[in-house]
């Protein structure tokens, strides 16, 4: 039978229905997908010793002649053991197979096999327990370096090496070859057979390394193709022209910009005189400033006359945008007002009428901005804050539901609703979103891939790093002792408690905790016990609005000196008098999460403090804890979180709104993917829409990576 990489599995030998409705549990229908099915390790079992040389501490491969039928006993229910007696030319070998009866019918007496394992030793007398095994000569899962696959149920890794054996033998022929030549020279990628062949079966290391690089190649130009086409539609993409002076703005401020916010605020300026839908990133560690730098933004829309929606991650952080916002550019004339879920009834009504006639300059608030009914006179620019939670596939929307007038098709619509532009309007809103969370450099490159990025690298003067501690359960009343004395001091203290109850939301998704109840007596017994004397609040994201907002309000305004929370306070919050957060459970955060959190306090003139509270016993958890008391730097936190715990679960389970890579790895990859996005971009630059019949493959790959966002690749 000729076998094509279109055969089904279940047309082998060896695979029935059975095997094959668990194959494709695996995603594995054809041998097509079983050539891209890549080895998660490799087990190196080239070695080949005598008995008498072989090594104890670690598996190699042995010839032996099998000297005795198999023998085997039955030790109780459940355990059965095959012995067999092999012999080397000096040796004689004892091996024994727990549960494996068929063991008995396969090795016969007088032929020689290879048997890959630990060899033990006691005087003369050698041994090996459940060894693999193969005939002598056939060299299919010895002598060789193994590929060991990620396995389901029911179906061995020996079952799934001879498949991509079958798939590497007869259907890389014509296998077609997705990098355009000139790529593939340049950057001395090998060519495709080459590589799936290794990937799977490799000679050596060293081949086995020219493989996997080609192929990582191949996956991270594909998807920064595909993410050069998207900011390439982009920045053809017609801008209303917006002139505005970071300098005639800056005389608005309270205090002097630092050279890193006026860099910002000049590439923004640039961007919106310059003709061309802006498409900007503002990226900086907590508390660098970026609120000026968007007040910028909103400011310059409103000198020509044009809306701005600015948009931020919870409500508490609406709010508080809206009165900084409003402190600092009403005295400029411009019309700021928030718009969140509190907002109902007559009173939206008529902020909605004075919105849609042009009324009101700048909009802020959460996604509800962009809901059904909320209806712009000119919307010129969207500010979002705290990009990671406005991934790609979102921007994308709102630029097309922003653009032309047209509103998209239904079936292109998505949860956030609709942001429908006033008839008329010829250009979609300029893009401008910003980002406390230092992203390490490989996963910007991706994340923002389509965005241009400035970066906010210096902290406003006068700031002292905050000191950072890890206190086990013991410390607890030390450091109560510690809170009352900054409390005493006329400070103001956070003590945050992760929740259970708030995971909907997403924000803290991966960090389970107390529960409500639990906060809310954690709550009671500070006031009532242990902080009789002191102010002590709670908010958590259960609370109505109005009751949030009330909390918020007083501990800003000083009333309250102990705010117990769950992780709502993690983004924005700005108190300059808090000089102490506590962190209860600390081990359940992310480090950049804890580096958020740790952003609250330090903002002021104060010497501040960040204290880690964790009962947890595991070495990793401290380790981990004891990174972030070790540098206040958020780049290096992220780096290190990325490291520690992978992309998956760097921004929480929230997607990110990007395909999943299988061979890439974003850690250790990092120069590759350097070179891959820029061979993308010079290759996105000659033919932007991959027209050349030598993309044609490429366009293919860049459209099946996005399938899940193909709405992005008209
Ligand atoms: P983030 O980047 O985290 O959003 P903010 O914009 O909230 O930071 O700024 C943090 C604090 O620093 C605020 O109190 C803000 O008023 C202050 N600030 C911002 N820029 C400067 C500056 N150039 N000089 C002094 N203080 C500044
Ligand atoms: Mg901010």
């Amino acid at each position: 039978m000729a076998l094509t990489r279109e055969t089904p599995l279940t047309d082998l030998p060896g695979v029935g229905p059975q095997r094959g409705g668990k194959l494709e549990k695996l995603g594995l229908r054809t041998l097509g997908d079983v050539l891209n099915h890549l080895p998660q390790r490799y087990e190196d079992r080239r070695e080949r010793c005598s008995l008498q040389e072989a090594p104890a501490d670690r598996p190699c491969c042995v010839s032996a002649m099998v000297a005795e039928s198999p023998r085997i006993s039955y030790v109780r229910r459940g355990l059965s053991l095959v012995k067999v007696k092999a012999v080397d030319g000096a040796g004689t070998v004892y091996i024994t197979f727990f549960n494996q009866d068929y063991i008995r019918e396969v090795l016969r007496p007088g032929e020689e096999y290879v048997f890959y394992g630990t060899v033990e030793r006691q005087g003369n007398l050698f041994s090996m327990t459940n060894p693999v095994f193969e005939r002598e000569g056939s060299g299919r899962t010895t002598g060789l370096i193994m590929p060991v696959y990620p396995l389901t149920a029911g179906i061995s890794n020996n079952l799934l090496a001879g498949l991509t054996r079958r798939a590497v033998e007869e259907c890389l022929d014509g296998l077609p070859e997705v990098l355009p030549g000139t790529v593939r020279r340049e950057h001395r990628l090998c060519q495709t057979q080459y590589a799936r062949r290794n990937i799977h079966y490799p000679a050596s290391f060293e081949e086995l390394a020219i493989a996997r690089r080609r192929l990582v190649f191949e996956e991270l130009f594909v998807l920064t193709c595909g993410l050069a086409q998207l900011k390439e539609r982009r920045c053809r993409g017609e801008g209303r022209r917006l002139a505005g002076d970071p300098e005639e703005f800056a005389a608005l401020l309270p205090f002097a910009p630092t050279n890193a916010q006026r860099r910002a605020m000049e590439d923004i300026s640039a961007d919106l005189r310059s003709g061309r839908a802006m498409n900007r990133l503002v990226q900086g560690d907590v508390g660098s400033g970026k609120t000026a730098v968007a007040a910028f933004g909103a400011w310059t829309a409103a000198q020509n006359g044009v809306q701005c929606a600015l948009m931020a991650p919870t409500e508490l952080l609406a709010e508080q945008h809206a009165r900084t916002m409003d402190a600092l550019l009403a005295p400029a004339g411009v019309r700021v007002a928030l718009l969140t879920a509190a907002v109902k009834g007559r009173e939206k009504k008529a902020l909605l009428a004075a919105l849609a006639a042009g009324e009101i300059d700048l909009l802020v608030g959460t996604h509800a901005l962009f809901s059904q009914g909320v209806e712009y006179h000119d919307l010129g620019l969207v500010i979002a804050d705290e990009q990671h939670r406005f991934g790609v596939a979102q921007r994308a929307a709102l630029a097309e539901k922003g653009g032309a007038g047209s509103p998209p098709p239904a079936g292109r619509r998505e949860g956030g609703g609709d942001l429908l532009p006033a008839a008329g309007n010829p250009s979609p809103p300029h893009i401008l979103v910003m980002s406390a969370t230092p992203i390490p450099r490989t996963l910007a490159l991706i994340i923002y891939g389509d965005l241009d990025v400035s970066v906010i690298d210096e902290l406003p003067p006068g700031r002292t790093p905050v000191d950072t501690f890890l206190v086990g359960e013991d410390k607890r009343r030390r450091m109560y002792g510690f809170i009352r004395k900054q409390a005493a001091e006329g400070r103001q203290i956070y003590i945050v408690c992760p929740s259970v109850e708030e995971n909907g939301g997403g924000d803290w998704a991966e960090a389970p905790g107390m529960d409500l109840k639990a906060v809310t007596a954690y709550a009671r017994q500070l006031r009532e016990t242990v902080f009789p004397d002191l102010r002590v609040g709670l908010v958590h994201g259960k609370l109505k609005p109005k009751d949030k907002e009330a909390v918020m309000a007083a501990f800003t305004g000083g009333e309250l000196d102990v705010l117990v929370s769950t992780t709502v306070v993690e983004v924005g919050v700005d108190v300059p008098n808090a000089s102490l957060m506590v962190i209860e459970n600390a081990e359940r955060f992310g480090l950049s999460q804890l580096h958020q959190l740790r952003g609250r306090v330090g903002r002021g003139r104060h010497k501040s403090y960040c204290v880690l509270v964790t009962a947890s016993r595991s070495e990793t958890a401290r380790e981990r804890l004891k990174a972030l008391c070790a540098t206040n730097d958020g780049f290096q936190i992220a780096e290190e979180d990325l490291r520690l715990r992978g992309p998956g679960d760097f921004f929480g389970k929230r997607q990110h709104g990007l395909p999943q890579l299988r061979v890439a790895d974003f850690a250790a990859d990092m120069e590759l993917l350097k070179e891959a996005r820029a061979a993308a971009e010079e290759l996105v630059a000659r033919d932007p829409e991959l027209k050349k019949p030598a993309h044609r493959l490429l366009k293919r790959q860049v459209r099946k990576l996005f399938e899940e966002n193909a709405e992005l690749f008209n």
